[in-house]
């Protein structure tokens, strides 16, 4: 079985893929993290890669889809994947597509995980860490005993520059232009299930749950 999880930043996209990894032994394939490790491992698409993630520049799709093809085909007893972060773009999923039916290996099903604009802004812009070791804090959901300090080690807490507000914002914007066409192309394909992304974590995960099975049948 083979997933595609799409959502915002903030979306609470990386927690439910840990737990669909784990309920049905799939591998997580997020895109930041597939990069990483072909370049640690040094494997041949890996060495591709490296020179434009050292540029800081986006890895052409065809070798990114290459990295999913090759951490496909070395899964160690799991049973599909879960794509999270890649593709992004109509192009992408049509590349991506093709070279999946070649292997006899589709998409089963694509989760949007669903969480408004407004409560992304909010749970993200309220993300504070702290200078000692980097432990998160959120205002809004998950707030500190004392204003401004780290519970565990009393050290002070900060805002990243990529969490400031307007940034949140932009990169929302562009989330919300361009990938959430992506559902209309996989709901044209009948894979599409969108899931209310906003109650608890296991509520949530029960939907998704329940949302694969209906598609996976
Ligand atoms: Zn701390």
């Amino acid at each position: 079985m083979n997933i595609l999880l799409i959502g915002a930043q903030g979306s609470g996209k990386g927690t439910q893929a840990e737990l669909l990894a784990e309920r049905y032994k799939l591998k997580p394939l997020a895109s930041g993290e597939l990069l990483r490790t072909a370049i640690a491992e040094g494997t041949a698409t890996g060495e591709q890669v490296r020179p434009y993630v050292e540029r800081g520049d986006l890895v052409p799709d065809a070798l990114m889809i290459e990295l999913i093809l090759d951490a496909m085909r070395r899964l160690q007893g799991e049973q599909g994947i879960i794509l999270d972060g890649f593709p992004r773009t109509i192009p992408q999923a049509q590349a991506l597509d093709a070279r999946l039916n070649e292997l006899g290996q589709p998409l089963n099903a694509v989760i949007y995980l669903d969480v408004p604009r407004d409560l992304l802004l909010d749970r993200l812009a309220g993300r504070y860490i702290c200078r000692a070791h980097g432990h998160v804090w959120n205002i809004k959901t998950r707030p500190p005993k004392t204003q401004g300090v780290c519970d565990y080690d009393g050290s002070e807490l900060y805002q990243r520059s990529d969490d400031q507000p307007e940034k949140i914002a932009h990169r929302l914007d562009i989330f919300f232009s361009e990938t959430i066409r992506l559902l209309d192309y996989y709901e044209r394909q009948g894979k599409l299930a969108r899931v209310n992304g906003v109650s608890g974590i296991e509520q949530v995960n029960q939907a998704i749950t329940q949302a694969i099975e209906k598609l996976a049948a």
